[in-house]
């Protein structure tokens, strides 16, 4: 089978690199110009292939890029020789050596970290402190800003610790009311307090960074030296259907084939627990994806997708490689190999990763990250 046919033949993810491009460049321009574009490329690119876009990301310039496990820094640091990759999360102590072979930067998420970093390490270890101003996940925690610095301060004794910058994650930095954005800026207080009093006592550091998307869109704050950028570069919303200021396109578009066209009468039943009926006669077409791709079956007799630029909505429950679609206003035109878009656009209709999302209680990430191995990624626009 040819490459491209293979792609075609079941279901696929089109990764789109001009809409990368153009997102990249549109954060771009909100960043203060203090602040370095830092891409964050966990969980293979959020799901979109990290390969392909930590290519395309160079290309266009950015030198940051953050993950969350050693694995992920192993695999990005063999596209980009030169980056600066950061590792948001743990890394076991005992491969502390790794992280150095590697230039593999490390966030530190207590002393007692620390420590066992230092105790494996052969070579220095860059690191950035991680502190714990409200996320309530991982890093350094006080109630006072002695607090922080009691814990902290010993770093700096650990001689195979080369501590570059200091880090902390917001909590909900995507909430727009008072009460939330209220906890934001006492978080970011907070960490600019820790930092200025680490300047105070000899240790300026080289890194402050704190933004995620929602807060490098709402907040942008020249102190920082980088921005931790995910979501909203690769198109969809930090907290739907709460619109950033800013013209996203989403990269990825999952797409599937219709594999058989049938006409079923009033009273017959589609897909696994008969639940759905048809109360009328319908057209029904049957299509090559399901919740092994990733496509959740939550979705079923909720979701929609479109064929030939037409909202068709899912009946019956989603099957592990499969699903149903009521195409009755398509009646004269569906045809098995018809391609279907589960999300993405077609023609001039559009469906978001971040409303699908919506419709079963999740998020667009979830989504996105949830596309599963056996669905090819077909990148455009390289
Ligand atoms: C995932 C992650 C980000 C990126 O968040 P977005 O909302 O996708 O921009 C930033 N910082 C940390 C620590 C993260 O884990």
């Amino acid at each position: 089978m040819e490459k491209e046919q293979q792609k075609r033949y079941r279901a696929w993810a089109e990764i789109d690199l001009h809409a990368l491009e153009h997102n990249v460049r549109a954060v771009q321009k909100i960043l203060p110009p203090s602040t370095r574009f830092m891409a964050v490329v966990k969980a293979n690119a959020y799901g979109h292939g990290d390969e392909a876009i930590c290519r395309k990301l160079w290309e266009l310039g950015v030198r940051w890029f953050a993950v969350s496990n050693l694995e992920e820094a192993i695999a990005v640091r063999s596209y980009c020789p030169y980056g600066e990759i950061f590792i948001l999360g743990y890394t076991p102590p005992e491969f502390a050596p790794e992280l150095s072979r590697n230039n593999i930067i490390q966030g530190v998420l207590s002393l007692e970290y620390a420590r066992e970093l230092q105790h494996f390490a052969h070579q220095p270890v860059r690191c950035h402190i991680k502190l714990d101003t409200g996320m309530g996940r991982i890093g350094f925690r006080g109630d006072s800003i002695q607090a922080y610095m009691e814990q902290i301060l010993p770093l700096f004794e650990l001689e195979k610790l080369s501590v570059e910058g200091i880090y902390t994650h917001f909590a909900v930095a995507d909430c727009p009311d008072a009460e939330n954005t209220a906890y934001t800026k006492q978080q970011e207080e907070r960490i600019l307090q820790v930092y200025d009093a680490l300047a105070e006592s000899g240790h300026r550091l080289q890194h402050l960074h704190f933004m995620n998307s929602a807060a490098s869109v709402t907040r942008p704050n020249p102190r920082a030296t980088l921005a931790r950028i995910g979501i909203i570069m690769y198109g969809l919303e930090p907290n739907y259907p709460f619109h950033v200021p800013l013209q996203l396109e989403p990269v990825m578009s999952l797409r599937s084939v219709v594999s058989h066209v049938k006409e079923v009468g009033a009273g017959d039943c589609i897909s696994y627990g008969r639940t759905y009926t048809a109360a009328q006669p319908r057209t029904i077409a049957t299509v090559t994806i399901g919740y092994a791709d990733g496509y959740a079956r939550l979705l079923s007799n909720k979701g929609y997708a479109l064929v030939h630029g037409c909202v068709c909505p899912i009946v019956g429950r989603v099957c592990m490689d499969q699903l149903m679609l009521d195409v009755s206003e398509l009646s004269d035109v569906v045809r098995p190999g018809d391609v279907v878009t589960m999300f993405g656009k077609d023609q001039d209709a559009v469906i978001t990763a971040d409303e699908l999302a919506d419709l079963y209680g999740t998020i667009g990430y979830e989504i996105v990250c949830g596309i599963s191995k056996r669905v090819p990624r077909d990148v455009i626009g390289v």
